[in-house]
């Protein structure tokens, strides 16, 4: 099933006199149980592909349908500092005014499942930034969303902890069978986390390459130790490389 089909899609920006062309008919299909990178260089527009499939924003031309329901996490945790983890975790459901048994039920159990229970009652700046990024993966969760927006979410982590953060939060993504989008200026956290890379060129931004990766049952962790991780490393450094 299709959960996301981006359709011939261009964006341009009107900043005071001029027109940046920011996205150039750009297509892409995210399937049922899929995880999918949009991997291209900063300013490229991931985060406008983003926001389009979101609906925060307007394409100038083409169309996006989105057939599920969708959660967003960012590359900060946006975490409220001021409220507990338990406040945090719960929050989408204070905003949805939904305060149902099941659903407050629901956030416990997650909570209890990822091991974030037992810092219910404390603050975001107690804990690590791993385990901030845990929970805000979880409140998002909270909301059963089918597909996840993922907008850099690991490149404010250090490198050790971003391959732990990256193998906690594959493995959550793959447990609870929720399909994400995730966009990444980082080839190797394409390639230990997703299905299937979109790469794309600099402005006005076009599809380069699509490649399709074929590992099994391997945890990030385990990709990145399989000689077949270098191998999709050098393909795509060479199509990024290459000037047509
Ligand atoms: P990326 O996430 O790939 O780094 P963005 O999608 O944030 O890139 O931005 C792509 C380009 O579009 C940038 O040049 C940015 O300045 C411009 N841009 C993004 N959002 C807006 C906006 N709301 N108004 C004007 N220009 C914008
Ligand atoms: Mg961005």
């Amino acid at each position: 099933m299709q959960l996301i089909n981006f359709n011939q899609v261009s964006k341009s920006f009107f900043n005071q006199n001029q027109q940046t062309k920011v996205l150039d008919k750009i297509s892409f299909i995210v399937n049922d149980h899929e995880i999918v990178s949009i991997l291209g260089p900063s300013g490229c527009g991931k985060s406008t592909i983003l926001n389009l499939i979101n609906h925060l924003i307007e394409p100038t031309e083409g169309e996006i349908i989105t057939n599920c329901k969708l959660g967003y996490m960012f590359q900060k945790d946006c975490l409220m500092p001021w409220r507990t983890i338990y406040k945090n975790v719960t929050i989408g459901l204070e905003i949805t005014k939904d305060k149902s048994k099941d659903s407050i039920e629901f956030a416990k159990d997650l909570m209890r499942k990822y091991q974030i229970q037992e810092f219910s009652s404390y603050y975001p700046n107690e804990l690590s930034g791993g385990l901030r990024q845990r929970v805000s993966l979880i409140r998002t969760l909270v909301l059963k969303p089918n597909l996840l927006l993922l907008d850099e979410p690991f490149s404010k982590l250090d490198f050790q902890t971003r391959l732990i953060v990256q193998d906690d939060v594959y493995s959550i993504l793959k447990k609870e069978k929720k399909s994400a989008l995730m966009v990444t200026h980082d080839i190797e956290e394409a390639i230990a986390l997703s299905d299937r890379v979109i790469i794309l060129t600099n402005r006005p931004t076009k599809i380069k390459k699509e490649i399709k990766f074929d590992f099994g049952e391997e945890t990030p962790t385990e990709r990145r130790k399989s000689p077949k991780f270098s191998s999709y490393f050098n393909e795509i450094y060479e199509t990024i490389n290459q000037s047509k």
